[in-house]
C-alpha cells in the first residue's frame, strides 16, 4: 500500500509518528521544510527569538516511514496525482492531505502587499527583527505596531510584544512602541466565557495595549492603516509594522471534481476524516471540514489537528493489516490563551461536561503541558 503523507505540521506530523513499519506498507512523508514547527509557539519566536521548530528526520525513526524535503505544487485526486513543485509527479494508494492554511486577507485593500502575518518561521523572524531595529538607537521610523484580528493569535503575540517591549525599554532606555489590536467584532477573545474573557482584557490594558474593538480595518498602506468604527467615523494609525491575524482559510492546493468544500475552503470529511466521495483521501487538520458531535465544524487547532493526525496514522495501520477503521470522535481537552511571560487563561475539560477556568501562573504551566504532551507524543 504505496501512501503518501503531505505536510509535517501537527495533522501530518502525528499521523507519521503513529506509523509502524509493515512489509506491505510504503509511506514517504513530504513537507516543504526539514523541520517541523511549533505554530502555537510562533508568538513567543517573533517576540524573543524562542526555538520553535524541531528535525523532521529522527522523529520518524521506527516508524517504516521516509522523508522527503519537498514542496507539493497540486494535488489532483481525481487523477490520483500529488506534483511537485520540481516537475516530478508521485502517484499513491493511500493519500493523507495535512497542508493546514494561509492568511485570509479579506481582500481589504493593501493589506496582503503591506501587512506581515504570522503563520511561519519566517513571519516570526519579520517581526522579531522590526524590534531588534526599533530599539537599535539608530531607527528613524515609526515604532509602533499594529497588530489586526483579537483571536488567539493576535492576543498571543501582542502580550508577548508588550512584555519585549517591557524589558527593552528598561534595558536600553527607550520608550515603548505602542502596541494597536484592532479588532471588528464587538470583544477580543469570543472564544472564551466572559469571566475569562475580562480577565485577558484587563492584562492586556495592563500592558498598555490599545484595544480597539468595533473597529474594522479598511485598509493598509506602507505605514499607516484605516479603521472604520460601526457609525462609520474613520481613523487612520500610523505603524512601522503591520501584522494581519484576522483570518485563516484552507490551503487551495487539492483538486477533485466531487470535492465538497465548507466554510474557509475546508475540504468536508466522513466519520473516518477522507475526502467525501474520495475513500482512499484523508484530509486533516486545517484543511479538513470534520463535524463533531452536534454536527459543528470542529475548530482549527493544533489540539484537533494532532487528534486527528493520530486517528489517521492508527486506520492507515489498520487498512494495511486489512481491519476495520475506527471512527473520529473529537474532544476538546481545554483551551488556554498565554498572556505573555508567565501569564495565561484559559480552562480544562472535568468529567460529566464541566469546564475548570483557570488563569495566572497555573494557567501557563497548563499550556506548556499541553506543549510538551505534543512534543511526547511525537517521540
Ligand atoms: C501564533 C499561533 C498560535 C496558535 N495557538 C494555538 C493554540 O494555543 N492552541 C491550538 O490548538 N492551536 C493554536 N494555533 C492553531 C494551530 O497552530 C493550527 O490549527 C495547526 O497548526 C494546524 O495544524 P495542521 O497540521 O493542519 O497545519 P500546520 O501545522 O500549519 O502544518 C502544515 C504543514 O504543511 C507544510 N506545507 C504547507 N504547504 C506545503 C507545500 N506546498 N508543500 C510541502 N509542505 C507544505 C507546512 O510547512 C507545515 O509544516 C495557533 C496558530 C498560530 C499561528
Amino acid at each position: 500500500m504505496k501512501t503518501l503523507i503531505l505536510g509535517a505540521g501537527y495533522a501530518g506530523l502525528a499521523v507519521a509518528t503513529k506509523m509502524k513499519p509493515l512489509p506491505e506498507l510504503e509511506a514517504l512523508l513530504i513537507e516543504q521544510n526539514a523541520f517541523h514547527t511549533f505554530e502555537t509557539r510562533l508568538h513567543e519566536a517573533a517576540a524573543h527569538n524562542t526555538r520553535v521548530t524541531l528535525p523532521i528526520q529522527p522523529l520518524l525513526r521506527g516508524t517504516g516511514v521516509e522523508f522527503e524535503q519537498a514542496s507539493v505544487e497540486g494535488v489532483d485526486i481525481d487523477a490520483r496525482e500529488v506534483t511537485l513543485k520540481d516537475g516530478r509527479v508521485l502517484t499513491y494508494d493511500k493519500l493523507v492531505v495535512g497542508l493546514g492554511s494561509v492568511t485570509n486577507f479579506y481582500r481589504i485593500p493593501g493589506l496582503a502587499e503591506h501587512a506581515a502575518e504570522l503563520k511561519q518561521l519566517s513571519d516570526a523572524d519579520e517581526i522579531f527583527n522590526f524590534v531588534n531595529r526599533v530599539y537599535s538607537g539608530e531607527y528613524q521610523g515609526n515604532r509602533d505596531i499594529v497588530v489586526g484580528g483579537a483571536g488567539l493569535t493576535g492576543v498571543e503575540l501582542v502580550t508577548e510584544l508588550a512584555q519585549r517591549a517591557e524589558v527593552l525599554s528598561k534595558e536600553r532606555g527607550l520608550p515603548p512602541f505602542q502596541i494597536y489590536l484592532v479588532e471588528a467584532g464587538p470583544k477580543i477573545l469570543p472564544i472564551l466565557d466572559e469571566a475569562l474573557r475580562q480577565k485577558a482584557e484587563k492584562t492586556l490594558r495592563d500592558y498598555g495595549i490599545h484595544i480597539l474593538v468595533g473597529h474594522r480595518l479598511m485598509g493598509a498602506t506602507e505605514g499607516s492603516v484605516t479603521v472604520q468604527t460601526a457609525d462609520g467615523e474613520q481613523k487612520v494609525i500610523g505603524a512601522g509594522k503591520i501584522i494581519w491575524t484576522g483570518g485563516i482559510q484552507a490551503r487551495d492546493i487539492v483538486k477533485g471534481e466531487r470535492l465538497e468544500k465548507g466554510p474557509g475552503g475546508r475540504i468536508a470529511v466522513d466519520e473516518f476524516l477522507r475526502a467525501k466521495g474520495y475513500p482512499d483521501v484523508f484530509v486533516i487538520g486545517d484543511m479538513g471540514l470534520a463535524l463533531n458531535q452536534d454536527g459543528k465544524p470542529v475548530p482549527t487547532t493544533a489540539q484537533h489537528a494532532g487528534q486527528q493526525g493520530r486517528l489517521t496514522g492508527k486506520n492507515l495501520m489498520h487498512l494495511a493489516r486489512g481491519q476495520e477503521l475506527e471512527p473520529y470522535e473529537p474532544t476538546t481537552l481545554g483551551e488556554f490563551v498565554s498572556l505573555g511571560g508567565l501569564m495565561a487563561v484559559g480552562w480544562m475539560k472535568l468529567p460529566w461536561n464541566q469546564k475548570l477556568a483557570i488563569t495566572g501562573g497555573l494557567a501557563h504551566v497548563m499550556k506548556k503541558a499541553s506543549e510538551w504532551r505534543w512534543r511526547a507524543s511525537i517521540d
